[in-house]
């Protein structure tokens, strides 16, 4: 992955098009143009044979202009400065999209983690905090979970953080279990909004959900909670797909009974990771598909819900969708978005769609730092109404302009960063030309 400036829309000129829409200061173009603070370490990790290993491990913080970083921790053996760079841009992007008071930072280590006992992958992740503690906590970057990583993992670091400190800190971390002052409604909150950012594109279009058959790639925590809460609303979930393969049946399927099955699986054997895959459950009327087929499906809604640059110039021709749903980080890359727009394939973007997150890991360290604890339906309600208030400004700018949801999102996104960057002073501010 190149960096993420030149790999937004394809190419700088989309993003300087809205750099000059806006007329934003040379100093902010600058500014944005470069992560604020990148931190390389090897994390040592005592492994069980006795030996001791090291861990590529990185954490960005892109910029913190409208707040403390936010941002995921990755574990991947494809973890690289570029990727955690890109997604540490997307994150400054989607804080500021929803308007929540953060700025953009992301983490990950390279490793595989499905290679590692339990108690290596604890050591990992408490080696991470260590690594990093002088540059994260609650004023200064706040870390939550991403692929590989989860609540499990959330609570090891929130306490290594902890006992660093010698004192309990919960707001440091978010994407915490409920015990350890994590938040009601997080694990589903990606899910959640991305499915009501489809459902007010649908309501837009004049499209009822029973309408509309959906394929999902990517079942694992974000995708999952997306096709059952889809699935309950009406819309008809054709096929589902993970890293081993993926199912079809033309008459819809259930997620629920095909998760649980999964997972059942991963409790017999106490692991942190899920080793079944949605094609372990072979039934009649489900067919087996390859992912490649699943991603070339001729449905209404294509759901992105795995990694970054699945759909790419190499794939992009066998894409017969008619809209894309991306829920996870920068799924379709800027060659190919361009490609998709001229189309007429609509691609609702990653940094709208799979806000929900973000906003509820917000909503989880307000929670901390108050010292209170949410019923998860006030935490749904708040979701919804900062969801429904931003989208819908991204929704009126796109059709208002004629332009794409995406150019819609950064122009939001970058209008506000761009306002605040100003207000702490650049040259034209000093020159009187501003202000
Ligand atoms: P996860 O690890 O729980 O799930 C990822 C799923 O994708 C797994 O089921 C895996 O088997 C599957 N997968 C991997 N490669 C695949 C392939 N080639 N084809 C089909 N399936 C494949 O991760 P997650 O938390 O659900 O995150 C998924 C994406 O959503 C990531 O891009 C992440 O950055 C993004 N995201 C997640 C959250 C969140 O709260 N979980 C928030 C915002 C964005």
């Amino acid at each position: 992955m190149s960096h993420p400036n030149s790999e937004v829309f394809g190419n700088n000129d989309h993003l300087n098009a809205i750099f000059d829409q806006l007329g934003v200061a040379e100093d902010v173009r600058r500014r944005l143009a470069q992560p604020q603070q990148t931190v390389q370490t090897n994390v040592p990790v005592r492994m069980d044979d006795g030996s001791l290993q090291f861990f590529p491990a990185w954490r960005i913080r892109y910029d913190d202009t409208r707040g403390p970083g936010k941002g995921g921790i990755r574990f991947h053996p494809d973890v690289s400065a570029e990727e955690v760079t890109a997604l540490s841009f997307w994150m400054t992007i989607k804080c500021a999209v929803v308007d929540l008071p953060f700025g953009g930072a992301k983490g990950g280590v390279c490793v595989d983690p499905k290679a590692l006992s339990r108690l290596e992958l604890e050591r990992l992740s408490r080696g991470y905090i260590r690594a990093f503690h002088d540059i994260i906590g609650p004023d200064r970057d706040i870390p939550a979970p991403d692929v590989n990583t989860n609540e499990t993992i959330m609570g090891w670091m929130a306490d290594e953080f902890a006992r660093i400190e010698r004192c309990q800190v919960p707001a440091a971390v978010t994407g915490k279990p409920l015990g350890l002052r994590g938040s009601r409604g997080r694990t589903a909150a990606t899910g959640r909004g991305a499915l009501q950012v489809l459902d007010l594109w649908a309501e837009r279009r004049g499209k009822a959900p029973k309408e509309l058959s959906v394929a999902v790639q990517g079942f694992g925590n974000a995708g999952y909670h997306f096709a059952r809460l889809a699935h309950e609303r009406g819309y008809r979930i054709v096929a589902l797909s993970d890293s081993k393969g993926a199912i079809h049946a033309a008459d819809g399927l259930d997620p629920d009974p095909i998760w649980r099955h999964k997972h059942e699986i991963r409790k017999l054997k106490d692991m942190v990771y899920c080793c079944a895959s949605v094609c372990d459950k072979a039934e009649a009327g489900v067919e087996q598909l390859t992912n490649d087929e699943l991603l070339a499906m001729d449905v209404d809604v294509l759901v992105l819900a795995a990694l970054e640059d699945t759909i790419t110039e190499r794939n992009v021709a066998s894409v017969n969708a008619a809209t894309i749903l991306e829920i996870a980080n920068g799924p379709v890359s800027g060659a190919a978005d361009l490609l998709l727009t001229d189309r007429g394939v609509e691609v609702l973007p990653d940094v709208l769609v799979n806000a929900g997150g973000v906003i509820v890991s917000h909503l989880e360290w307000v929670q901390n730092r108050i010292g209170d604890s949410w019923s998860e339906e006030k935490v749904n309600q708040r979701l919804a109404a900062r969801l429904a208030r931003e989208a819908r400004l991204c929704f009126e700018y796109a059709e208002e302009n004629a332009t794409t949801l995406r150019t819609a999102a950064y122009t939001q996104a970058i209008g506000r960063i761009a306002d605040a960057m100003a207000r702490q002073g650049t040259r034209e501010y000093f020159d009187g030309a501003s202000g």
